[in-house]
């Protein structure tokens, strides 16, 4: 087991009885780029996680250790800056968080290691920032509540990692709930749960294994347009402060102003953010079935007005259409690459991940990797495991 593990590693390079935390990656299962257009997305924390084993070591510096890398970090607690190892930068990054709120953070040993698979679109990074952020709270007694520790771990990632990421990866890893997902509104940070069934129906990832260069150039152009989108409404309807004000009438109103481009992209965020709406009484319903029809269709938005998607991605959906009894099908995340979010009825997962790979091969001439993920709870404390002998 992965926890007993990292508790294994940390015994063998430090002295002290650790606390150990699991913290899980995420998917979302709906609301793409809607997030920076304060709307909302749909996140699980899944049984894909990073453990942590941490204590005390009345030193003045923090010693880390990546068990995956099997490298040593020694981190002088004066003068926390990022610098050229990128894993000790997120933890890094949440130690800086803390001090800035005014905590001081002693010495401390920390060995860490998971199964999250590293840019896939998965978030191990937020994985990496809420785990330590839980542990440093739990041992400091810092009273932080899981929505600060989840703006420690965002700000880790802003000023660490130089991405400027949205709250969802560091929510849902803290937030999850075993068997449900989580509607979180981007702009108030209100959020809701929602039943979802993983006994009947596994959420599988297909791994394009791309990723195109066009990635972080077209992000911003996207919220060009969007911004550009608001601020032609806005002149109309001064209410509509991002495009989770505006309705598809006011786009219509104004088609010929917005011009072709900036219209398609307007429309699509405005039909995702009802779609995660309609989304969400499907799964107080019960109904994967037209839940999944809602990933389909949010897929085709991304594609055709979006345009976000890319070959691979659109092929790997269109596996997923044409295998019976898969339910829905969707990329998730930024796109030109990552992963497709596909649900699954359990006794399907395995024929499908054949079959995915197989045709993904033989269409594309590209390796297919899948994951199949079960939703889970957010980040917790485990039990200590005993790791004598090992
Ligand atoms: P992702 O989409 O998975 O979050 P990122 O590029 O944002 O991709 O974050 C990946 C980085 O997080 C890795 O390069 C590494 O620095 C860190 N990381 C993730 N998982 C681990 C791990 N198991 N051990 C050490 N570092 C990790
Ligand atoms: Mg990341």
């Amino acid at each position: 087991m992965l926890s007993t593990t990292v508790a294994a590693a940390f015994r063998q390079h430090y002295p002290a009885t650790p606390l150990l935390v699991r913290a899980p990656g995420r998917v979302n299962l709906i609301g793409e780029h809607t997030d920076y257009n304060n709307g909302f997305v749909l996140p699980a924390a899944i049984d894909k996680e990073i453990c942590f084993a941490v204590a005390l070591n009345n030193q003045p510096e923090a010693r880390l250790y990546s068990v995956d890398q099997d490298e040593h970090y020694t981190l002088n607690l004066q003068d926390v800056q990022p610098g050229n190892t990128q894993w000790a930068n997120y933890l890094k990054g949440v130690v800086a968080g803390f001090q800035q709120r005014g905590v001081t953070v002693p010495g401390f040993d920390c060995a860490f290691g998971g199964n999250v698979p590293i840019g896939a679109g998965l978030s191990s990074s937020a994985a990496v920032e809420c785990g330590l952020a839980f542990a440093l709270n739990e041992l400091l007694n810092a009273g932080f509540s899981r929505m600060e520790l989840a703006l420690i771990g965002q700000q880790a990632e802003h000023q660490f990692a130089g991405v400027r990421s949205g709250l969802m990866d560091q929510f849902a890893s803290l937030f999850g709930k075993a068997d449900h997902v989580v509607r979180l509104d981007c702009r108030s940070l209100d959020y809701e749960y929602f039943p979802f069934d993983t006994a009947t129906c596994h959420i599988v990832l297909c791994n394009s294994g791309v990723k195109h260069s066009l990635a972080s150039s077209e992000y911003n152009t996207r919220r060009q347009e969007c911004e550009k989108g608001v601020q032609i409404l806005q002149q109309y309807y001064p209410e509509v402060e991002s495009l989770r004000d505006a309705t598809l009438d006011q786009l219509d109103q104004h088609r010929e102003e917005l011009g072709d481009v900036v219209y398609r992209r307007c429309s699509y965020v405005v039909r995702e953010n009802q779609r995660v709406e309609i989304a969400c009484q499907h799964l107080t319903q019960g109904d994967l079935a037209a839940f999944g029809q809602q990933m389909y269709a949010s897929h085709a938005g991304l594609r055709d007005d979006y345009e976000v998607s890319c070959p691979e991605l659109d092929v790997l959906v269109e596996i997923a259409r044409e295998t019976p009894g898969v339910l829905g099908s969707r990329m998730m995340g930024g796109g030109f690459g990552g992963c497709t979010i596909n649900l699954v009825p359990t006794e399907l997962v395995d024929s499908f991940c054949e079959r995915a790979a197989a045709e993904y091969q033989s269409r594309l001439g590209l390796h297919l990797e899948t994951y199949k993920t079960s939703i889970v709870a957010g980040v917790e404390a485990l039990p200590a495991v005993a790791t004598s002998g090992q």
